[in-house]
């Protein structure tokens, strides 16, 4: 350790107090019970859809208690840091609906939220840390720290920086001012509580009460002093930011529960209060009988971009997501389940099942409850990322695009299910545009089914030449049935039934040619609506097959 006078010496004068830095920094005025949490990604430019999640449940928890939700990017591991990262999540969030009400790069009061421009909050607590004993220089070098590492593993001691391997914590202060004096190179480390360490208990607010191992390890809190900037390592900084903005709860991953003791102990250290922990288990894929967690490497789904490009709607993401942190709410109805309250209590310490079939059962009941309006609006926004060539159809057809949105939108007890993503609709509603519709099929096209291709040009024929445009759908399906009976098909389900031998076939195989030369498939929405969204002239033209 340093006596005080040395300790300033290694920093520059006119360093701040950490005083500076509260009233620089002052609690927030919320109303009682508000939560302030945090979504603090390390910028490694993709976002992944476990961040996704924690995002979305950190942000509900704060805003359903009338919080904030804010956006931090951690990047003191300057060799992974991404150039634009802030803004790259801000833009994924906010595509799924979810963006931060502060930090990010909108910034705020209690930024900046790039921990990289925070360098002089970060030494002004290694400081004050050194000044009190709570922190010292460290001056082994790599290859003293593969030599430790090494013995431990051979002596199945635990790895770490402690007890009679932490050589640096009990330099005398003559000592190691001589060493910095002289220029060797050092990290700063902390000084964790002496002894062996115990257990330590705290709460978890998905887990309840956890006891588990302290820490005894003299961890790094600032890198190499031969650094321009030396940058605190992510231990310190997050714990002296969640503490200056004011953050109340710490919603992470589960894989930072084992670290939580020593973030702990750096919060005494410091003279913080503690912030309230939530840990979420991880997203679980299932594979043969089996449980694994979701892989970044292995599975396309575990990558944002690939609800993005696929077009699932910001809604029915969220409600997803909701979904997977509080079971009871997967099975609601969409504006239900975005208007709920999260419970942590209700989170499972299992990790939960990401399950796409799920999600495209809720995306499709979502879209579904959607006024033609959002649709189209969503589509939009949607096409102009994704699929210029449909976006331009849809902006230059706009009315067509509304009208055919539209048809059996509304019908009651029976609104159109048909649109599971934004990419399906090219293939559902693409025939409605002429320029999407692609070449009138050829009469011997398969899409017919068995008739000849002979009748498939004569029904088309006969059907343009005596062509009324229908006005009702009794019209329309009197112009169907007589076409049927001038080719000798039954002229409803029923005569067929009756008497099979009695026609050339059912109505449907009629119906079916007019069905294909219209839509170009054999199903589709129906027909008097497609005929009355299409126009009278498109339906000649689509009807003059081969
Ligand atoms: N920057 C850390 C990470 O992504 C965040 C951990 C935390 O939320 O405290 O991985």
């Amino acid at each position: 350790m340093l006596e005080p006078a040395a300790v300033d010496a290694l920093f520059r004068p006119d360093l701040p107090e950490t005083d500076h830095w509260e009233r620089r920094y002052p609690p927030r005025r919320l109303p009682e019970g508000a939560e302030v949490t945090r979504f603090a990604p390390s910028p490694t430019g993709h976002l992944h859809i476990g961040g996704l999640y924690t995002a979305a449940v950190s942000r509900a928890l704060a805003r359903q208690s009338g919080g904030v939700h804010l956006l931090r990017v951690e990047d003191t591991d300057q060799a992974r840091r991404v150039a634009g990262a802030a803004a790259a999540f801000v833009r994924q969030l906010t595509a799924f609906g979810l963006p931060p009400d502060e930090g990010g790069t909108d910034g705020g009061d209690w930024g900046p939220y790039l921990q990289s421009d925070r360098g002089d909050v970060y030494l002004s607590h290694i400081r004050a840390l050194m000044r009190q004993g709570r922190a010292y220089p460290c001056f082994c070098d790599r290859g003293r720290l593969a030599r430790i590492t090494e013995e431990q593993r051979a002596s199945r001691s635990p790895l770490g920086y402690y007890g009679r391997w932490a050589l640096c914590r009990t330099l005398t202060p003559e000592q190691a001012a001589d060493r910095v004096r002289s220029g060797e190179p050092y990290v700063v480390r902390f000084r964790c509580p002496p002894g062996l360490p115990g257990r330590v208990r705290f709460e978890d607010r998905i887990r309840g009460s956890v006891t588990t191992q302290d820490n005894g390890n003299d961890v790094v809190l600032l890198k190499s002093s031969q650094d321009q900037l030396p940058l605190p390592t992510y231990h310190l900084a997050h714990v002296v930011d969640d503490h200056l903005m004011r953050v109340t709860l710490v919603v992470r991953g589960e894989e930072w529960l084992s670290s939580t003791p020593l973030h702990l102990q750096l919060h005494t250290a410091l003279g913080f209060g503690r912030p309230a922990y939530a840990h979420l288990a991880p997203l679980m894929k299932a594979e043969g009988g089996n449980r694994r967690k979701l892989s970044k490497r292995k599975d396309p789904e575990a990558s944002v971009d690939f609800y993005l490009t696929a077009g699932y709607p910001p809604a029915a993401v969220q409600h997803y997501l909701r979904g997977l942190a509080n079971a009871r709410l997967m099975d609601a109805p969409t504006h239900e389940a975005l208007a709920a309250r999260l419970r942590t209590a209700d989170m499972s310490p299992a990790g939960p099942l990401l399950d796409l079939p799920k999600l495209r059962s809720i995306s499709r009941e979502s879209i579904a409850g959607l006024a033609a309006a959002e649709v189209y609006r969503q589509l939009c926004n949607w096409a102009a990322e994704f699929d210029a060539e449909l976006h331009q159809v849809l902006v230059r057809r706009a009315e067509l695009a509304h009208s055919a949105i539209a048809v059996s939108r509304n019908a009651a007890g029976h609104p159109r299910k048909d649109l599971v993503r934004w990419s399906d609709f090219r293939d559902r509603y693409g025939f409605f545009f002429p320029e999407l519709f692609g070449p009138v099929p050829a009469p011997d096209d398969a899409r017919f089914g068995a008739l000849s291709p002979d009748l498939v040009r004569r029904v088309a024929a006969d059907f343009a030449a005596r062509y009324t445009h229908p006005d009702t759908p009794a019209s329309w399906l009197g112009g169907l049935r007589d076409l049927a009976e001038r080719h000798g098909f039954a002229p409803d389900t029923r005569a067929h039934r009756l008497a099979p031998s009695r026609y050339a076939g059912p109505t449907g195989e009629v119906v079916n040619v007019v069905r294909v030369c219209l839509t170009g498939s054999a199903r589709s929405p129906d027909l008097f609506e497609v005929v009355r969204v299409l126009g009278r002239d498109e339906v000649l033209r689509r009807l003059a097959v081969g």
